[in-house]
């Protein structure tokens, strides 16, 4: 560094307005980059501020885009609501979850602890980090996308909170993701539907099967992920005993992704590129229910 501050004042010497206090930076050659992304950031503000890692992943088409309005994209003005299944802080508070809530069939537990693999990778987190990564991508082909949780260190919330974030969403469509603790010999996914019960979900039973239809077509084709081998007919259940779906008023599913107590299906569960293949045949599996 010292051995080029004598060249560097030399050059400011014979260049002085490159050298002056103007530039706060002290990068006259850079004002270039500056001036194009607070020109981008003006055209695209929104899409800026929520979606960084398209800004990032493809540069080009933005570039090409910046003179013109954004183009549209598969999924606007499609709100989803993402529940990833319990919560990385349930075991320490028994007292809360534990709590009795009224899902309209029965009481039962405001939520529970999840599963996990053998190992311990929890299925909170692993629920986490799905519906992160599809939040992303239902993001980046235009929808509007809400979670029922901010992170992976909370408490809750109760199930019947869970559907409600859905209802109050008007969701056009909600999806909660979970990973089974089955026995050892048992594996494969499942989509579990709603059931008429009399009570507010009866509307969406129908809506809600063709979207279960489709997220199995998704996630099987996908992932590779066999159907289940101990639950449901062709990877698909029906149940009323689930505060999430007896409460839901908009179109909703749960899936369980595999079976973290087998061994086969934990290893893939476990997996990074894993989880990004199954986010992103559930963002497909939505995005054809929705018609997009
Ligand atoms: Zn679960």
């Amino acid at each position: 560094m010292r051995a080029l501050a004598a060249p560097v004042l030399a050059v400011c010497g014979l260049i002085a307005s490159a050298c002056g206090g103007a530039d706060p930076n002290g990068a006259a050659a850079g004002q270039a980059a500056p001036a194009t992304s607070a020109s981008r950031q003006e055209t695209r503000p929104q899409q800026q501020e929520s979606q960084p890692q398209q800004q990032e992943s493809q540069p080009q088409q933005d570039s090409a885009k910046q003179e013109q309005p954004p183009e549209a994209e598969p999924l606007d003005g499609k709100v989803i609501v993402i529940d990833p299944g319990h919560n990385g802080g349930n075991y320490r508070r028994p007292d809360i979850i534990n709590r009795q809530v009224d899902v309209l069939t029965e009481k039962k537990a405001c939520d529970t602890t999840g599963t996990s693999t053998n190992d311990g990778y929890s299925e909170a987190a692993f629920t986490w980090d799905v519906s992160t990564r599809l939040a992303r991508i239902l993001r980046s082909r235009g929808a509007t996308v809400k979670l029922t949780r901010s992170g992976n260190t909370g408490v809750g919330p109760c199930i019947t909170q869970r559907a409600a974030i859905g209802n109050k969403a008007k969701a056009d469509a909600a999806i909660s993701i979970h990973a089974d603790g089955a026995g050892p010999k048992d594996h494969g996914f499942h989509i579990i539907m709603p059931k008429k019960i009399g009570g507010p979900v009866d509307k969406v039973v129908g809506s809600s099967g063709k979207l279960g239809l489709a997220v199995r077509d998704a996630y099987r084709k996908g992932t590779g992920v066999p159907y289940s081998t101990y639950i449901g007919r062709d990877a698909l259940d029906y149940r009323s005993d689930l505060g999430g779906l007896n409460l839901s008023t908009v179109p909703k599913v749960f899936i369980e992704t595999g079976n973290m107590r087998n061994a086969g299906d934990a290893a893939k569960l476990r997996s990074p590129a894993f989880r990004q293949k199954a986010a992103v045949a559930l963002a497909d599996g939505l995005q054809h229910y929705l018609g997009a």
